[in-house]
C-alpha cells in the first residue's frame, strides 16, 4: 500500500481500477511495403480517417448532450484536421513515394509536426499540436484495429495519465469513468474544469502517479484532500467505501437545505452564489440552491475555437443565463479575463515571461477595445432578461476603472444611437484580486457599484506565490493574515462608500473559512455549484457574535496555519 499527496482539482471520492493511458509510441521502426501494397494501404488509411471522423463526431454529439456545445466545440479543430485533403495527401504520398506503411507514414507526418511546432513560441500553436496529436493517435489506434473508446468499456476505472488533453478528458465517459489521476496540471486546466463540471473526483499527483501505478492496480482517490491510495489493504478499500457511502448520503441531506437562507444562528444573512464557467452550469447552480451567480467566467466563449465570438455568441449565452436565472436573481458577468494561463487560439498573443503579471484581464480589454466592446454591448443587451451585473477582472489602478466607465459609456451610446434594446442600469463593479487595488478600495469605491474580492488571485499577489506551481503550493496561504487584512480593509472600505463586497475565489467554499468571512462582514459568497451546501450548513451552525470576535482575535495571528488551525478548532466543534 502507498499514498501520494497531489492537488485535489475535484471534489469526491472513487476506488476503482487504474487504467494507465500510456499513448502509444511513434518511435517504432519503420515498415516498408511493396508496389502492390500501396494501394491496400492507403484503403486502411482511408478507412482509419473515415472511422476517426466517425468516433469524433459521436464524441462531440455525446458531449453537446451532456455539458454544452462548448466543450463539444473543442472537437472542431480536429475535425477540420481529418477533413483537409493536404494533411491527407502529405501521407499518401509519403506511403507512394517511401513504399511505407500507413501507420510508418502517419508517424513521419508528426516528426515533421513536432518539429515545425517545437521551433514556435506561441502556447496557442502548442494546443494546436496537442490537438494533432490526438487526432494522430486516434488514427493510428484505428488503423492498428486497437479500440481508443476502450475506456469506455470497463466500468469502475481510474484513469492515470501524464496528462489529458481536452479531447481525451471529455471522452472520459462519466458512466463508467470513478476518476482520474494527472502528473502534470493546475486547478485551472482543462482537466480540472471538465472534472468538476462532471463532478468526477480528480487529483494531480506528480511523476509519481505514472511510475508508481500500474494498469490493474486498486487505487483510491480523494478529490478533497488531494491524496492517492495505491493498492489499499481490504481494511482501508472497506474504510474508504464507508467515507464515500457517508459522502453521497450527507450530499443528499445536504441538499434539503436548498431553499432554507443562509443564515447564522444570530441571525446574519449572507448570499451563496455560484461560479460558472459555461451556461449549461446553471442548472447545477440551481440544483445547488445558488441564490445567483456571483461569477461568470466568460472567457470559457473564448477558448477551444479558433475564431472570436460574434457579439450575437456573447448575447445568447448572457441572455440564456439571465433567463435561467429568473428577473430576480443576481448574474455577475465578469468581462474577459484572458491571459496568466488562458489563452485565446485565435490571437497570436506573445508569450511573456511572467504571464500573470502580464497583459492580463482589464489590461488587455482596454487595448483591445474591438474585443471588449463586442462582449460589452452583448451584456447590456442581455440585461433587458434578467438581473445582470458587469465587473472588471485585474484591477490595479483607477485608471483602469475609469477607463472601463469610458468604454461603457461609449457602447451605450451606441447601442442607442442604433436603436437597439438594451438596458442601461446595471451595476457595473470590480474585481478585488491585486493586493494595490484593495489597498485602495476607499478609493476605487467612488467608481464602483461592488467589490467582488477574487482570493484565487489576491492571494498569489499578495504572497507572490504562482496559484498553479504544485511546487510552493504550500506557500499558496487563504489565511495568511496578510491575505485576511486586505479582505477585512476591502470591505470596511466598501461599507464605508455604501457598496456590497463578495469574494468569489476557492477560499469561499472551505466552510470554516467561509465562517470567519461572516466575520468580516462580507455580503456574498461565491463558489463552485456542489461546494454551496456544506457551506450553507456550517453558516447555518454558528454565531455572527462568535466569528466576529474569531476575527477580532486571528487577524493579529502571524501565521496561516495558527489561523486555519485556530478556525477548526473553534468552528462548530472542529
Ligand atoms: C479569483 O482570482 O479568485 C477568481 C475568482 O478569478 P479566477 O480564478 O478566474 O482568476
Ligand atoms: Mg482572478
Amino acid at each position: 500500500m502507498k499514498k501520494i499527496k497531489g492537488l485535489g482539482i475535484s471534489s469526491g471520492i472513487a476506488i476503482g481500477k487504474a487504467f494507465v493511458w500510456e499513448t502509444p509510441s511513434f518511435q517504432e521502426v519503420e515498415s516498408t511495403i511493396d508496389k502492390t501494397s500501396i494501394k491496400r494501404d492507403i484503403k486502411r488509411l482511408n478507412e482509419a480517417i473515415s472511422t476517426t471522423e466517425a468516433q469524433i463526431e459521436k464524441l462531440q454529439q455525446t458531449f453537446e448532450k451532456e455539458v454544452g456545445h462548448q466543450y463539444a466545440d473543442i472537437f472542431s479543430f480536429h475535425l477540420a484536421l481529418l477533413k483537409d485533403k493536404l494533411f491527407k495527401n502529405e501521407i499518401e504520398r509519403i506511403i507512394k513515394e517511401e513504399r511505407i506503411t500507413s501507420e510508418s507514414a502517419v508517424r513521419k507526418v508528426i516528426h515533421r509536426i513536432g518539429k515545425i511546432f517545437k521551433k514556435d513560441e506561441k502556447d496557442f500553436l502548442q494546443d494546436r499540436r496537442r490537438d494533432i496529436m490526438d487526432v494522430i493517435e486516434r488514427i493510428i489506434h484505428n488503423l492498428r484495429g486497437s479500440s481508443y473508446a476502450k475506456l469506455n468499456l470497463f466500468p469502475d476505472e481510474i484513469i492515470v495519465a501524464r496528462d489529458l488533453s481536452p479531447s481525451q478528458t471529455v471522452s472520459l465517459d462519466k458512466k463508467y469513468i470513478r476518476g482520474f489521476i494527472t502528473a502534470i496540471g493546475s486547478a485551472t486546466s482543462h482537466a480540472a474544469i471538465i472534472a468538476k463540471a462532471l463532478e468526477i473526483p480528480a487529483v494531480i499527483a506528480g511523476e509519481k502517479a505514472i511510475t508508481d501505478i500500474k494498469s490493474k492496480d486498486t487505487v483510491i482517490i480523494d478529490g478533497d484532500l488531494g491524496e492517492i491510495i495505491i493498492k489499499p489493504s481490504k481494511k482501508i478499500i472497506a474504510e474508504y467505501k464507508k467515507k464515500k457511502e457517508k459522502l453521497s448520503i450527507r450530499k443528499k441531506q445536504l441538499l434539503i437545505l436548498k431553499n432554507e437562507p443562509c443564515e447564522t444562528l444570530d441571525g446574519k444573512r449572507i448570499s451563496l452564489h455560484a461560479n460558472i464557467e459555461l451556461p449549461e452550469q446553471v442548472d447545477a447552480a440551481k440544483k445547488y440552491g445558488a441564490e445567483g451567480i456571483g461569477l461568470y467566467r466568460t472567457e470559457y466563449l473564448y477558448l477551444n475555437r479558433n475564431d472570436l465570438p460574434s457579439e450575437e455568441e456573447h448575447f445568447v449565452a448572457y441572455k440564456k443565463v439571465a433567463e435561467k436565472m429568473g428577473k430576480e436573481k443576481p448574474v455577475i458577468i465578469r468581462t474577459i479575463d484572458i491571459g496568466g494561463d488562458k489563452f485565446i487560439s485565435a490571437l497570436s498573443l506573445r508569450k511573456e515571461l511572467n504571464p500573470f503579471l502580464g497583459w492580463r484581464g482589464i489590461r488587455f480589454s482596454l487595448e483591445r477595445k474591438d474585443i471588449f466592446e463586442i462582449q460589452l454591448r452583448a451584456i447590456f443587451r442581455a440585461a433587458v432578461y434578467g438581473n445582470l451585473k458587469v465587473m472588471f477582472p485585474m484591477i490595479s489602478t483607477i485608471e483602469e476603472v475609469k477607463q472601463s466607465h469610458k468604454i461603457i459609456r461609449k457602447v451605450k451610446d451606441d447601442l442607442k444611437n442604433e436603436k437597439k434594446k438594451f438596458r442601461d442600469d446595471i451595476d457595473v463593479g470590480i474585481m478585488v484580486e491585486t493586493p494595490s487595488a484593495a489597498l485602495i478600495t476607499e478609493q476605487l469605491a467612488n467608481e464602483s457599484a461592488f467589490f467582488s474580492i477574487g482570493s484565487n488571485d489576491l492571494i498569489q499577489y499578495t504572497l507572490a506565490v504562482d496559484r498553479g506551481n504544485e511546487k510552493i503550493s504550500h506557500l499558496y496561504q487563504p489565511c495568511h493574515p496578510a491575505v485576511i487584512k486586505l479582505i477585512s480593509h476591502t470591505i470596511e472600505n466598501g461599507k464605508k462608500k455604501g457598496i456590497w463586497t463578495g469574494l468569489c475565489g476557492e477560499m469561499a467554499s472551505i466552510p470554516e473559512i467561509a465562517c470567519l468571512l461572516i466575520g468580516t462582514e462580507m455580503d456574498e459568497l461565491s463558489m463552485a455549484p456542489s461546494a454551496i451546501p456544506a457551506v450553507k450548513e456550517k453558516i447555518r451552525s454558528v454565531k455572527y457574535s462568535d466569528m466576529k470576535n474569531i476575527l477580532k482575535k486571528v487577524i493579529n495571528f502571524d501565521s496561516h496555519n495558527k489561523v486555519y488551525k485556530y478556525l477548526i478548532a473553534n468552528i462548530s466543534g472542529g
